[in-house]
């Protein structure tokens, strides 16, 4: 974000900078229709040293390790001594001057439904550059880059990257500009509309075969949104954005000044709000995770993002306001109101050991590139533990305060200080500096340390005049008994399909499994991936009796287990919201 203001504040100086005098690193992508199988890259560079390096970039959440896909990586003069120094990074030994780099991206097919951030091309269009296609030049990360795109004539371009005066060539003012800006181009629907003096493009991908839906609730609902996350932060940390919308995909990755999301026209036809709780959480992510950044981040990297601490914060915040601020746009949610929302929410946490077990840096550290297990025989989810301390957080702000100030107030704070980077002290302060109160014990007992303690929610909940009530029940699920399946199988980077234990309580915990378990068998006859697992799983009756083999580095290991149901808790939110608690409910 710094530095994309910084960009903003040059353009406006000088309007016109002679190009030949900056340094450039020019970028040429091309996609010939005639071989979709991928795409070419060129390179122009000059360089002032007989060795430079390329990398390929390591997205922080989904790294893609798009590396694996290089092809025919040449170097011009020929003369060069390419040497691969690591899996991510091209070592050129060459002449200091003008360098061209050539490679062939070679596209790995991804069946449908996809990631919405993973590359794809068809005759009518694709999702192209960023970290799956463009390798930066370590050292020079700084360095402003030119993109040409040379794609079929009839496509059309949406992305977060600058434009030219040239249609066809687009700029990012760094590496890391150039990693979070993908290109979404082809047969595009569009819309646009202003939002506090900035331009925001809605683009929507269909398939050939789409379904046609309806797009004026589509738009309405986005726009609605994005105009209560502008009342709640007041400005926005871009200049224009865009929204990437595709067919045939699902979930969603947000970027400084855009975000790829995937929309299926056939769920949009049943309702064209299918989407908006995922559109606003990634579009919030542009102040919560890009603005107000983890201090764990870095801009670009290509190797593996470290641990980061308060995800829970920008994570759960982000999902705590995907929900409050589409009520405040009036769009109709499934939780009817708050308490029906912090009901579920609550039932939730209180079915998931982990959040007991586990502080939410604990969990938050795990959240990406640890992979399955990491937990032991917990699973947990950092979204979630996150809304409820930001719930409770909320609690105390407004109790604190007599109804002045709430977390929208923390949130502004923390924009406001969006060029420091935040970790769980900075959060903390935040809060403090707004309710002017101590919660340095509730971030010792819940956020901190290794375990996340008991949380008393009714003492936050009396603020509000409201109270919980508890009560355990069978599980159940379409009006029958649910059968314990609380046990998921991964495939291993080594080939192994591996156990996850989510809950030690349950029956594959109690009969001796653990997590990361290698499965041998089940009843004798062998599972290797997890669908064949899932399948077996979902095949089981309540009653049965299984024999489960696995292999861990102590020896192997039988379990006899029999299918039973098991217990979960529902909460009840009671009693009259006092002033405060209407405020939180109605008029937030
Ligand atoms: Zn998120």
């Amino acid at each position: 974000m710094r530095t994309q203001i910084a960009v903003a504040l040059v353009l406006i100086a000088v309007p016109q900078p002679p190009p030949t005098l900056k340094p450039v690193i020019n970028y040429s992508l091309r996609v010939d229709s005639t071989d979709l199988s991928g795409w070419s890259v060129e390179i122009r560079l000059r360089t002032v040293s007989d060795t430079f390096r390329l990398a390929m970039a390591a997205h922080p959440e989904y790294d893609d390790r798009y590396f694996r896909y290089v092809t025919a990586f040449t170097v011009e003069p020929s003369s060069a001594i390419i040497a691969k120094v690591d899996s991510a990074v091209w070592q050129v030994i060459v002449p200091q001057g003008d360098i061209r780099v050539r490679y062939r991206l070679a596209l790995p097919s991804e069946p449908l439904p996809r990631a919405a951030w993973r590359p794809f091309l068809t005759p009518t269009g694709g999702l192209l550059g960023g970290p799956h296609a463009f390798m930066y030049l370590l050292g020079a990360e700084r360095m402003p880059t030119t993109v040409t795109l040379d794609l079929p004539r009839s496509w059309r371009v949406a992305t977060g990257l600058e434009r030219t005066r040239d249609p066809r060539v687009y700029a990012a003012a760094n590496a890391a500009a150039l990693m979070e800006s993908p290109i979404l181009a082809g047969h595009l629907r569009e819309w646009g509309f202003v939002e506090g003096g900035v331009r925001h493009r809605i683009v929507y991908w269909p398939l050939p075969d789409a379904t046609p839906f309806d797009t004026t609730t589509f738009v309405s609902a986005i726009r609605r949104m994005v105009a209560q996350t502008f009342a709640l932060f007041g400005r926005a940390p871009y200049r224009e954005y865009t929204f990437q919308f595709q067919d045939g995909a699902y979930g969603g990755l947000e970027h400084p000044n855009s975000v790829s999301l995937g929309a299926r026209s056939v769920t949009l036809a049943r309702d064209p709000n299918e989407e908006i709780e995922e559109t606003a959480h990634e579009f919030i992510h542009t102040w919560n995770l890009m603005a107000i950044k983890p201090v764990e981040y870095r801009d670009i990297d290509y190797r593996t993002q470290p641990p980061v601490s308060s995800l829970w914060f920008s994570e759960g915040l982000t999902i705590f306001y995907s929900d409050l601020l589409l009520r405040r746009a009036g769009v109709p949610l499934a939780d009817s109101t708050r308490i029906a929302r912090l009901e579920g929410l609550l039932s939730h946490y209180l079915a998931t050991p982990a959040y007991e077990r586990f502080s939410a840096e604990s969990i938050t550290r795990v959240a990406y590139n640890a992979g399955p297990g990491a937990l032991g025989d917990y699973t947990a989810s950092t979204h979630r533990q996150g809304e409820v301390l930001g719930a409770m957080l909320d609690f105390i702000v407004r109790d604190a305060t007599s109804g002045r100030r709430s977390m929208d107030d923390v949130m502004r704070l923390l924009f406001s200080r969006a060029d420091q980077r935040v970790d769980g002290r900075a959060i903390e302060r935040a809060v403090e500096e707004t309710c002017g109160c101590d919660v340095t014990p509730f971030f010792d007992a819940h956020v901190r340390g290794a375990a996340g303690g008991a949380l008393d929610y009714n003492r936050y909940l009396v603020l509000m005049g409201l109270r919980a009530s508890v009560s355990w029940a069978p599980a159940v699920s379409n009006g029958e008994p649910e059968r314990d399946l609380r046990i998921f199988g991964f495939e291993a980077r080594d080939g192994t399909l591996r156990l996850v234990i989510s809950n030690p309580a349950s029956i594959w915990g109690r009969a001796g499994l653990h997590s990361r378990d290698r499965l041998v068998s089940i009843d004798s006859s062998p599972v290797n991936t997890w669908p064949e697992l899932r399948g077996r799983l979902q095949r089981l009756r309540m009653g049965d009796t299984v024999r489960i083999e696995v292999q861990r580095p102590s020896g192997p290991y039988t379990a006899t287990v029999v299918i039973a149901g098991f217990q979960r808790p529902a909460v009840r939110i009671e009693g009259a919201p006092n002033a405060l608690g209407q405020a939180w409910l109605g008029k937030p």
